[in-house]
């Protein structure tokens, strides 16, 4: 499919200071737009200044959240542009498409269509080593009607923000609610789907443990509530003298790239990692006993995010005494050396632009 362009008449100003850029609060000139229909499928894909789109009030996207989304990042190292994994990506929009009823893309092309929208914007990727440039694919449903039934028209665009250090006083370990009133999805549910919904199912969760003094929560299972899940946009891993852990891909989990990503590299290093059901009571008795030796939750925006502290029903867990594990800081410094380009990462991570 050609992409059409439309140039803009005069370009933004860009944002100097890296460490005032915050997240997801500036966008770039341009963004990528490509809409479905039953009769054409997917086409009109066209990168357009970046603005406001109009639609109807009775756009289906508005009622019934039928909208899934993507987030990844493009780095700078010098002249060199790298995005890593993007392949994954566009594979799990499709496996979010899938649960939501939205038709599927041709991977390959978005791929394509991204290495061409992020060519166009590279001025816009911070040349820092913590800076990058945040990219947000994603799909609305766009029907003007108001039955609940599948849409039969989408709008998928991509938005660039280019985002600050996500630790801007360098990695630092965080405090965890473990939430133990609400549930953020069941196996059956869209959890494993990077859908909208998941997230407005978890702001009420957020802000109670922030007034709490906690940054995150560590959702456990809806259905036995006592199997760890995963952390608000993270996945978790525990480390023990003998092992690494992870909560298997149990239906209700989102399966992380980042988390792939650490399993795949600790496994190749001839490290012992298992994917599988794990308790918070099993947690509690492992911390018990001295054997807990470090918690990191692993996601595109922090990479590897130190947990110090998970606190459990008046329990406080204090993790590895509320310092920065060693893995913990192995891996974040390997994975970041591998997404900025600083050393080569294993075939078809790094795809340079
Ligand atoms: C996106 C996301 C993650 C992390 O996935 P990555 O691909 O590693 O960025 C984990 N949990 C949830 C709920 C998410 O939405």
């Amino acid at each position: 499919m050609n992409i059409k362009f439309e140039e803009r008449e005069e370009l933004k100003e860009k944002i100097k200071d890296v460490n005032n850029l915050g997240f997801g609060q500036y966008f770039t000139d341009y963004m990528f737009l490509m809409n479905y229909d039953e009769d054409t499928g997917w086409h009109d894909a066209r990168i357009v200044p970046y603005d406001n789109i109009s639609l109807p009030p009775s756009a289906m996207c508005l009622h019934y959240g039928q909208t899934i989304f993507e987030g990844l990042k493009a780095y700078r190292n010098g002249d060199k542009v790298f995005l890593f994994r993007p392949d994954e990506n566009f594979k799990r929009m499709n496996r979010s498409n899938d649960r939501l009823c939205i038709p599927p893309i041709d991977e390959e092309f978005m791929v394509e269509a991204l290495k061409k929208l992020i060519d166009l914007e590279r001025d816009w990727i911070p040349d820092s080593k913590e800076a990058s440039l945040y990219i947000r694919p994603f799909v609305i449903a766009i029907d003007p009607k108001l039955g609940v039934h599948p849409s039969g028209s989408y709008l998928l665009m991509i938005i660039l923000s280019p985002s600050g250090p996500y630790y801007k006083d360098g990695l630092a370990p965080i405090k965890i609610y473990v939430e133990d009133k609400y549930v953020r999805t069941v196996k059956g549910g869209l959890g494993t789907a990077k859908a909208g919904g998941n997230y407005a199912a978890s702001l009420k969760s957020q802000v109670e443990a922030e007034e709490k003094g906690f940054s995150q929560v560590l959702w456990i299972d809806g259905v036995n509530r006592k199997y760890i899940e995963e952390v608000g946009s993270m996945n978790i891993f525990f480390v023990t003298e003998d092992e690494i852990m992870t909560p298997e891909l149990s239906g209700s989990i989102l399966p992380g790239i980042t988390r792939k990503s650490i399993i795949e590299l600790l496994k190749s290093e001839g490290k012992k990692v298992v994917e599988r059901r794990i308790s918070i009571e099993e947690i509690l008795t492992l911390h018990k006993e001295g054997k807990l030796l470090e918690i990191f939750g692993t996601g595109t925006a922090a990479v590897i995010s130190p947990v110090g502290e998970l606190f459990y029903e008046g329990t406080e867990i204090i993790v590895n005494n509320g310092e920065i594990g060693e893995i913990s800081n192995y891996l974040y410094n390997e994975l970041t050396d591998i997404q900025w380009g600083r050393k080569k990462g294993p075939e078809g991570w790094q795809v340079e632009v």
